[in-house]
């Protein structure tokens, strides 16, 4: 019996390793560069963590979790994304007693049982942030630029900024019902999913996928037309901060995205050179999330990415095409004799911070030479008897093609100018 990986989870091999590990120093350079500190959450929590926060009625509580039952009968589930556990981790560690502005940020996998396609997984990856303690607009504004960065850094543009304002526990419900009331009329025209969502959750049904759903929906009343003068006086900031920062937006009134936390801001940003899964990134503002969570009223703002999604993008673009990294030097003993000081000689320059390595397969010279070609060494130098008599390696460059003599002794020093 052979074994597969389950459906909708993915091997990510070299060299596309490399690739990813230098997304994610982008990643980490503009985080820090915001002030944004690394939070490690656990990769499982309590299932009711993500009921309670996400919504038991968005599509992620419903039907998409990895919930699974431990040996002593607690609900556990596999994390869906990762705004609930950090902030069940602000309240559980007091994070904001420190400091009243709580900066953080994650790179982690998350898990969601969804239909598998392209950019869609059932592991995937997200990196994201979170700024807890500020009511501010300018907050809002900073997550956005900052979420746009990321993609700056990586000279990818091809990408369109949506915002739109879902309003508060004040403005929320006239609107819901309002438009409740307006998509009632219009039910039994509807999808089956959205004809359900009319009762649940109303405003999803503004940003369904279906496209006969949009079009039967394109005059309902939107909420930007409803908002508080709290919520109208935000959005208005949030938007006059971005075009400070220069920094183009769409305002969507039926942006609403799926997870209920959100108050005020929501925003996206979608990439035209992905498919019918085009959301590169999404966020927004969760100011009732640490009180419903059991602590003390925080405001906060956040947003997450994929990771698989932006790959896709640069692998399109034929971007971060050469980051594999190669040996510096491949020594070849060209005898039996030779091969344990070549062995030695190998660790030894290793421990000078070489990146060096040799044959273990005690292939012959021809066939170690050929190696260190597809290994894309810098350098080879071929050990036997004489070299070992004259305690002298000839130093073979590759990419230039020239060789010297260089003493053993010299050997570190020379391979790191
Ligand atoms: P969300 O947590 O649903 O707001 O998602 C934020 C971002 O994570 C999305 O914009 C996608 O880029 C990515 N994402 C969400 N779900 C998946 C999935 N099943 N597979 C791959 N990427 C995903």
């Amino acid at each position: 019996m052979t074994f597969k990986s389950i459906r909708g989870t993915k091997d990510i091999l070299p060299p596309e390793t490399a690739r990813w590990q230098h997304v994610e120093s982008v990643v980490r350079a503009v985080f820090h560069r915001y002030n944004y500190k690394e939070i490690r959450t656990p990769i499982f929590e309590q299932t009711s963590l993500f009921a309670r926060s996400i919504g038991e009625l968005t599509d992620i509580v419903g039907k998409e979790m990895y919930t699974f039952t431990d040996r002593s009968d607690d609900s556990l589930t596999l994390k869906p994304e990762g705004t609930a556990s950090v902030i069940r981790s602000f309240i559980q560690n007091n994070l904001g007693e420190a400091q009243p502005l709580v900066k953080v940020y994650y790179i982690s996998p998350m898990f969601r049982q969804e239909r598998p396609q392209a950019g869609r997984l059932r592991q995937f990856h997200q990196f994201g942030a979170e700024a807890i303690g500020s009511p501010f607009a300018e907050a809002d504004a900073e997550i956005i630029a900052m979420t746009i960065e990321v993609y700056r850094q990586l000279s990818l543009t091809n990408y369109a900024l949506k915002i739109n304002s879902v309003g508060c526990e004040k403005c929320r419900p006239r609107y819901k019902e309002i438009l409740q009331t307006e998509l009632r009329k219009i039910a039994p025209q509807l999808s089956p999913e959205s004809q359900r969502r009319i009762e649940q959750n109303p405003m999803r049904v503004l940003d369904s996928k279906n496209e006969d759903d949009l079009r039967l929906t394109s005059s309902m009343p939107l909420i930007t037309n409803y908002l508080c003068e709290e919520c109208s006086s935000h959005f208005e900031k949030v938007k006059s901060f971005l075009s400070s920062l220069g920094i183009s937006y769409v305002v969507d009134g039926r942006l609403v995205r799926g997870l209920d936390y959100y108050t005020k801001t929501a925003f996206e940003l979608t990439s035209s050179e992905l498919g019918s899964q085009d959301a590169l990134a999404g966020g927004g503002r969760y100011d009732l999330l640490a009180q419903e969570l059991g602590g003390k009223p925080t405001p906060g703002i956040g947003f997450a990415a994929g990771f698989e999604r932006l790959m896709m993008v640069i692998e399109k673009k034929g971007l971060l095409n050469d980051l594999d990294v190669h040996p510096t030097i491949f020594l070849a003993a060209a005898d039996e004799t030779s091969r344990s000081w070549v062995l030695e000689k190998t660790m030894e320059l290793r421990s000078h911070g070489i990146a060096a390595e040799t044959d273990f397969l005690h292939r012959s010279l021809k066939a170690q030479m050929r190696e260190a070609d597809r290994q894309r060494a810098a350098f080879v130098t071929v050990v036997g008897a004489e070299e070992l008599n004259k305690q002298a390696a000839v130093l073979k460059n590759l990419r230039v093609k020239n060789e010297r003599e260089v003493p053993f002794a010299d050997l570190a020093k020379v391979l790191s100018e």
